[in-house]
């Protein structure tokens, strides 16, 4: 059976009587609320610029709490995987005092959004996070923990919104401060993100943070990475579901092999001479390879007077060694990265435009390819996760299935026809040697304010 997910008017009732319990009895004036995420296709994409398939989920993050009268900032977490304390007295920053990461870790979120928020500077507050999205899962707790809180401080102090303040889309720039929230809903992920990197340590890319802003019920978004647009792509046919298959496990080398393979990407963008994985094509990445070998056969060829009409061989030499030398820099594991990247890129296109077409099969037959490479090339995978995917492959009705997110432990996700999804459950327990949790992936609404009355 999938688990059910207990709905938002039970989040807020529950995080409503642990408010009023802490406080006094007070019941709260403003709630929000943001959703997790699962990725469809598109993995490893979005820090190379590139396109990522997400939809937003029911599974979410609700804040609420009133704003009070003093400086204090008091958060409390009713998450029992969140590190001790669950309940923390931020500072609230200001302008030569930023907020900087501490512990419990779990809060460093918080100082993030408060620190990268659009509005500062905020009055005290006491709130209250219930969360109906797995820790650590790979379904982005974290996006959907910033990005509802951020949605809660707009509520606690809403701006006016003059023109000028709006912010430029780009990731360089320090956060603006002091300055007035524009309601620019791509800044608002942006802010979040930024929270992310240097706040909780995580290096990364934009897509959780974005569908959990910009999510659209009934629809996945196919993200571009670099511009930052999005375009909706209906998953309305009732004969279909995507299964999210938690494995139930998580790696410690998560977080440190993410940070390696970025820097990989960053080495082979370089090597390629490109900007960003993104400008870079299965032509230019083998184009590397290719001329290395016929210069090397033609230079050699020449070198033992083997020139077949016995004239010199027109050699290019200064791109014969400057070749050469990017050859021996793009080692097998730079390349295979790169290989990665540059062919998800253009799955998660074809994969789109599959499933606008009702190619469902098509659609499934790119997931296992996107499956295998991330196994094989970007190496992020591992047992229980292919485990699961060869399980729900066997199973008549099931189009495609491959890991999703950052990997090395985590989440599943499966295209298959809804009637065969309790012999795809059924089947995927029998075989994996874990205990799985399963949920229906509910494309939802991206962040949104909630109003207790
Ligand atoms: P994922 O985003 O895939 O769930 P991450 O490792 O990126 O996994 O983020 C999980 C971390 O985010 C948790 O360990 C915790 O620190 C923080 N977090 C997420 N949701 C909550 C919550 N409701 N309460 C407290 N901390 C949370
Ligand atoms: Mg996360």
């Amino acid at each position: 059976m999938a688990s059910l997910v207990p709905s938002l008017g039970q989040l807020v009732s529950d995080a409503t009587c642990l408010f009023k319990k802490l406080f006094n009895d007070e019941a709260p004036k403003i709630a929000a609320c943001a959703p997790g995420r699962v990725n469809l296709i598109g993995d490893h994409t979005d820090y190379n610029q590139g396109y990522v398939l997400p939809m937003a989920l029911s599974l979410v993050t609700v804040v609420v709490g009133s704003a009070s009268s003093g400086q204090e900032a008091i958060i409390v977490t009713a998450s029992e995987l969140a590190d001790e304390p669950k309940k923390v007295d931020l500072s609230l920053p200001n302008e030569g005092f930023p907020s900087f990461p501490g512990l419990p870790h779990w809060a460093n979120y918080l100082r993030g959004i408060m620190h990268h928020y659009r509005a500062l500077p905020l009055p005290g507050f006491r709130a209250v996070v219930v969360s109906s999205v797995p820790l650590g899962s790979g379904l982005s707790s974290s996006a959907s923990l910033e990005v509802a809180f951020y949605t809660f401080l707009q509520q606690l102090r809403p701006a006016p919104v003059p023109a000028a303040a709006k912010h430029p889309h780009n990731m360089m720039l320090p956060p603006p401060r002091f300055t007035f929230d524009d309601g620019d809903k791509v800044a608002k992920a942006i802010a979040c993100q930024q929270a992310e990197h240097t706040h909780a340590g995580v290096p990364c890319g934009i897509m959780d943070q974005l569908v959990s802003v910009l999510g659209m019920e009934g629809h996945a978004l196919l993200i571009d990475c670099r511009s930052l647009e999005s375009i909706p792509v209906p998953l309305s046919d009732p004969g279909l579901v995507f299964l999210i298959t938690n494995s139930n496990v998580k790696h410690s080398l998560a977080s440190s092999e993410y940070a390696l393979r970025r820097g990989q990407c960053e080495k082979a963008a370089s090597i390629l001479g490109k900007p960003s994985l993104r400008d870079a094509t299965v032509n230019d990445l083998e184009g590397v390879l290719q001329p290395i070998q016929a210069n090397f056969g033609q230079k050699m060829d020449y070198f033992l007077n083997k020139s077949p009409d016995n004239r010199r061989p027109h050699i290019d030499s200064k791109h014969f060694w400057s070749t050469i030398k990017s050859r021996a820099q793009l080692d097998d594991v730079t390349y295979r990265r790169a290989s990665h990247v540059i062919g998800e890129i253009c799955r998660t296109l074809k994969a789109a435009e599959s499933f606008k077409n009702g190619s469902f099969q098509e659609f499934g037959k790119i997931m296992v390819e996107s499956h295998n490479s991330l196994r094989d090339l970007y190496e992020v995978s591992c047992k229980d996760l292919d485990d699961l995917v060869c399980a729900a492959m066997e199973v008549e009705g099931v189009f495609g299935s491959r890991m999703t997110g950052g990997g090395f432990g985590g989440c599943t996700i499966t295209l298959l026809k809804a009637d065969a999804i309790h012999r795809t459950i059924q089947n995927i327990q029998e075989r994996y040697s874990g205990t799985p949790t399963f949920y229906i992936a509910t494309p939802s609404e991206g962040a949104r304010v909630l109003n207790l009355s």
